[in-house]
Order: structure tokens, then sequence, then C-alpha cells
């Protein structure tokens, strides 16, 4: 069975996992992106970013990519089961120079942190592989990993 090589696996790229490997790519450091899916998602899921989110975006070299797809300083307005508004949140302080509160859409954020892995060689991305299991040894861990026709594979970090 072949043994992928790395210092940090992620499992998951969603948000978390697609930010994450980007930070650690800018870092250079070694590492191993892995996710069952074969895409990242299609569907809307979250729906609002805050500053410190562009923060991190800008620091990974994305925020103007990110923003494009941002409807930026939206704020939001709560209403009642009749209609009735009885709560806005539109913060207008800009602490960490972006709008605290803005409208994104989770498929074409997670597009463009997928599109930014691909400037850093030290990051490996496996879509279409579940990680099957995680074993702790010798200080390490040791992932077992189900590639698309089924294939086991193993990954050691570190
Ligand atoms: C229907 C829906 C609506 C939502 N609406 C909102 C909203 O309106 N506002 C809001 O703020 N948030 C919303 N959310 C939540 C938001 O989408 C999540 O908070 C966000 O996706 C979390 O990001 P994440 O990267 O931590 O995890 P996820 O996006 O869940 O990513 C985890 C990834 O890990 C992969 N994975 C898991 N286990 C394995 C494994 N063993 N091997 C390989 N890969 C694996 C999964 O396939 C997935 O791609 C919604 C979620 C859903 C499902």
């Amino acid at each position: 069975m072949s043994l992928l090589a790395c210092e940090v696996a992620i499992v998951g790229a969603g948000p978390t996992g697609l930010t994450l490997a980007n930070i650690l790519g800018q870092a250079g450091v070694e590492t191993l992106l892995i996710e069952r899916n074969a895409e990242t998602v299609h569907e809307p899921r979250a729906v609002s970013i805050d500053d410190e989110t562009l923060r991190t975006m800008q620091s990974i070299g994305l925020v103007e990519e990110v923003m494009a797809d941002v409807a930026l300083d939206y704020g939001s307005h709560y209403f009642s089961a009749g209609g009735r508004r009885f709560a806005v949140v539109a913060p207008t302080t800009r602490e960490y120079g972006f709008p605290r509160r803005s409208a994104f859409t989770q498929p074409k954020l997670e597009a463009t942190l997928r599109r930014g892995l691909a400037r850093f060689p030290t990051v490996t991305s496996l879509f279409r592989h579940g990680c099957a299991r995680v074993e702790e040894q010798d200080g390490g861990v040791l992932l077992t990993l189900s590639g698309p026709d089924g294939t086991e594979r193993q990954a050691r970090a570190p």
C-alpha cells in the first residue's frame, strides 16, 4: 500500500479545511488535504462573512477574489412570522479594515479557496478520497484513505 507523507493532514475541504490549507501552503508546510467529495459544494449554505474572516482572506492573498463575490456591508434585518421587523444588526465600524457583516455564497468562496491552493506546490489535494481511519502512532498519525475505486492508501503526519 502506498504511503503518502506530509507535515499536516487535513480531513475535509469545507471552508475551514480549505482556508487552513491556504494558510499552511503560504507558510510552505507540506500539507495533504483529503476530501471525500469530488468537488467543493454547489448548494448554498452559510450566508454571512465577517470582518475577521475577510482579514483572514487578505492574509492568504485572496481577499480581492473573495470580495468580488461578496455583497459588502449588508447588515441583517430580523422579521417575526407576522412580518414585523424586530431587530436590525448593521454595524458600521471598521476595526479590521473591512465591513463587519457582509453576504457571501459558500460555493463561490470554496471554489476561490480551492483555486488558491494551486499557488502552493507544498499542498496536495486528494478529492474523492474518504478518510476511513485515523490511528495515533509513534507520536504521529496514520490515516487510511479510500480512493475513488475503493483502493486504500495510507498517509502519515509527521
Ligand atoms: C443545508 C445547510 C445550510 C446552512 N446554512 C447556513 C447559514 O445560513 N448560515 C451559516 O452561517 N451557516 C450555514 N450552514 C453551515 C455552514 O455551511 C457550515 O458552518 C460550514 O460549511 C462549516 O465549514 P467546515 O469547513 O467546518 O465544515 P464542512 O463545510 O462541513 O466541511 C467538512 C468537509 O469534510 C468532508 N469530510 C467529512 N468527513 C470526511 C472523511 N472521513 N473523509 C473525507 N472527507 C470528509 C465533508 O465531505 C465536507 O466537505 C449551513 C449548512 C448546511 C448543510
